[in-house]
């Protein structure tokens, strides 16, 4: 609930914690210039992992076609729920379908439920390997959403105005474990089916904005852009600057980023009071 996201807010408030907000780092002023302008001794770095991911197949362009997070942020962010009284439109089909199989997906599908559309969940591997909490699926299924498992897109369809009218579809079976453990997913040849929607979500997971690796010289970071940070600490290669959560281990959950943060603050309290 948001009011008790605004009353952890106002408790940092009450001790002292001053928030600049609409301001991106890396394009307002850089984390350099935040030490050597603007005096912080040290800097955390939180910036989480937010760059969707796509397809990467025929017809993400159509329109009635977003990725997670647009539509998330119009509608929570943006309050596109209360439009016209705020401005921002959300669009809300009638029969959608939302790629993928995490939490994202969870949300996505209840909330293109809640703007009316019939939900329909495509993942490519079974109910035991979807990376969402068990608790979240069961949430999704108790507001009528459906899943097609063990199914992965393959082309999404669109109609001659250029609006999204189905999605390709291919059955997959599961093979032996991959490097995450899981048992990887082949498609079965010849089993391709098409769904017809008017909406489709993608919710194909994300990656850190490499906005903050391009703008801090001396920072190190992993080809993926994830900033290399001591685990204990939080400290970067940059002496003062402290990262983690999803910037650091890529997206992952709220508790490891709590503890992260809090491990981190342990940390930069250390460095400002060494000798
Ligand atoms: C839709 C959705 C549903 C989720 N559901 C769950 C769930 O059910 N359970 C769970 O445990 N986890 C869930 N997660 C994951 C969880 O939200 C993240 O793992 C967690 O929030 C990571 O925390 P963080 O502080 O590292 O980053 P974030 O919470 O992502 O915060 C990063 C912040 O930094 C800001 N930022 C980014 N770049 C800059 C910049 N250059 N300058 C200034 N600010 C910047 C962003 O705007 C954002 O406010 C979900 C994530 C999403 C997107």
């Amino acid at each position: 609930p948001k009011d008790l996201v605004q009353r952890e807010v106002s408790k940092l408030g009450d001790k002292g914690v001053s928030f600049e907000v609409n301001a991106l780092v890396g394009k307002l002023y850089d984390i350099d210039e935040l030490m050597e302008d603007r005096g912080f001794d040290a800097v955390f770095v939180g910036t989480g992992a937010g760059l969707p991911s796509y397809l990467g197949i025929e017809g993400e362009g159509l329109n009635g076609v977003s990725v997670a997070s647009e539509l998330l942020t119009r509608v929570n962010l943006m309050k596109a729920y209360l439009f016209p009284e705020y401005e921002t439109p959300v669009y809300a089909g009638k029969k959608c379908v939302v790629v993928g199989g995490g939490n994202v997906a969870m949300d996505a599908a209840r909330t293109a439920r809640r703007l009316g559309a019939e939900v329909t969940v495509v993942y490519r591997r079974g109910r035991e390997e979807m990376p969402a909490r068990a608790e979240e699926v069961h949430h999704a299924e108790q507001e009528g959403i459906r899943f097609q498992l063990l199914t992965n897109p393959t082309r999404i369809l669109g109609d001659e105005k250029g609006w999204v009218s189905g999605v390709e579809c291919v059955r997959m079976e599961l093979g032996e474990p991959d490097a995450s453990g899981r048992r990887r997913p082949t498609a079965v040849e010849g089993s391709e089916f098409v769904i017809d929607i008017d909406m489709l979500v993608v919710a194909a997971g994300s990656k850190t904005n490499p906005l903050i690796a391009k703008t801090t010289p001396g920072l190190e970071v992993t080809p993926r852009s994830l900033i290399v940070a001591d685990e204990r600490t939080g400290a970067t290669s940059k002496p003062g600057v402290f990262a983690g959560g999803d910037a650091v281990i890529g997206a992952a959950t709220v508790i490891l980023a709590m503890g992260a943060g809090k491990r981190a603050a342990a940390g930069i309290a250390e460095y400002l009071t060494q000798d």
